[in-house]
């Protein structure tokens, strides 16, 4: 349910109206940017119904809620939210590019890659040091070394960097190196991974699940959140399809109907979502005209090379191009390109 308090409500009916929900053992989130006057109280409906709020001398209004996710909803904040990271916000006028290599492979293939990527227009560095592969037999990434490595990339450009966390028990080495953390795909229900980063206060990537539903992809973003953790930022980075032309199927329908049914930002990776460099900007460009925040593609100086992913790299100087078309199209969506 969602509470709007009275405007000038007094510290005490407001703190007997908490201890009422408390003793439900209903849980409270405030609505950010509302000065604490929406709030929605989370617990069984029975209870809180027989609390009969609606009477209350706190309570102005009372709004039943009927989806599923709640935090996420735009009836908890009507208003879209950006999410802020360093000196980025996700959500706002401007659209952010998240680019780097599938893989951090090596220190200096990644700073020489960083360098170019920051000077092409990228505001954040992705780059995956545990790698969720089909194979236990391929690369899984370098670890804690790929993060240092990340790290120093970061301070030599002032490039922010995200990466990957796929085990509840690295999530706090990694919130430790990034800047945003990644949940992949194949990780948007490990519920028990969406709780330990629920309970940072790290910006969250969370990536769309080949098989979610946007429903069950929203419930996932909500279990970030009813950690207490309001930073989460979604990529629709396709899903499986009958068609094996593509890797994925791009469904760019998520974005507009994203935006209209949550406040979150959500941003789209091209690259897993076609599986060929060939696909990459079309899509990426299109992504931006549907209203998506911000891009993760992945970047190779030597695709065919790479540890992982190298057909869906775009070579450094595709990537200018990218951003360069991007730039035209971003202006006639009304964004920025920071
Ligand atoms: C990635 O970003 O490298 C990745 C593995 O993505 P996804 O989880 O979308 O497959
Ligand atoms: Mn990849």
């Amino acid at each position: 349910m969602i509470l709007h308090l009275r405007k000038n409500v007094s510290a005490r009916d407001k703190k007997d109206l908490l201890r009422r929900l408390a003793l439900r053992g209903v849980q409270v989130h405030y609505s950010p940017g509302s000065d604490e006057a929406i709030l929605a109280a989370i617990g069984d409906r029975k209870a809180i119904e027989e609390e009969n709020l609606e009477a209350h001398p706190a309570v102005a209004r009372v709004l039943p809620l009927d989806t599923s996710f709640k935090l996420a909803s735009r009836e908890f904040r009507p208003e879209r939210a950006e999410v802020r990271v360093g000196d980025l916000a996700f959500g706002g006028k401007r659209i952010h590019v998240m680019a780097g290599p599938c893989s951090v492979e090596n220190r200096e293939d990644l700073l020489a890659l960083a360098r170019e990527l920051k000077e092409g227009g990228a505001s954040v560095l992705r780059g995956g040091a545990f790698k969720p592969r089909t194979s236990p037999y391929s690369f899984q990434g370098l670890g804690e070394e790929g993060l240092r490595i990340l790290a120093e990339a970061r301070a030599e450009t002032g490039l922010l960097v995200v990466t990957e966390v796929m085990d509840t028990r690295d999530v706090e080495l990694v919130c430790r190196y990034a800047d945003i953390v990644q949940v992949g795909a194949r990780n948007v229900q490990n519920f028990a991974l969406l709780k330990e980063v629920g309970r940072t206060r790290k910006p969250v990537l969370l990536k769309r699940g080949m098989m979610t539903t946007i429903n069950e992809y929203l419930m996932s973003a909500e279990y970030v959140m009813s950690g207490g953790n309001y930073d989460v930022i979604l990529c629709e980075r396709g899903i499986r399809s009958f068609d094996s032309a593509t890797r994925n199927m791009m469904d760019l329908a998520s974005v507009p109907l994203i935006h209209h049914w949550s406040h979150l930002p959500i941003i789209v990776d091209p690259s897993h979502g076609t599986g060929h460099w060939r696909w990459v900007s079309p899509l990426a460009l299109a992504g931006v005209a549907a209203g998506a925040d911000g891009l993760m593609v992945e970047v190779h100086a030597r695709p065919e090379k790479a540890y992982s992913d190298g057909d869906q790299s775009l070579l450094p100087e595709r990537f200018r191009n990218l951003m360069s078309d991007l730039r035209k199209i971003a202006a006639v969506v009304g964004r920025t390109l920071a």
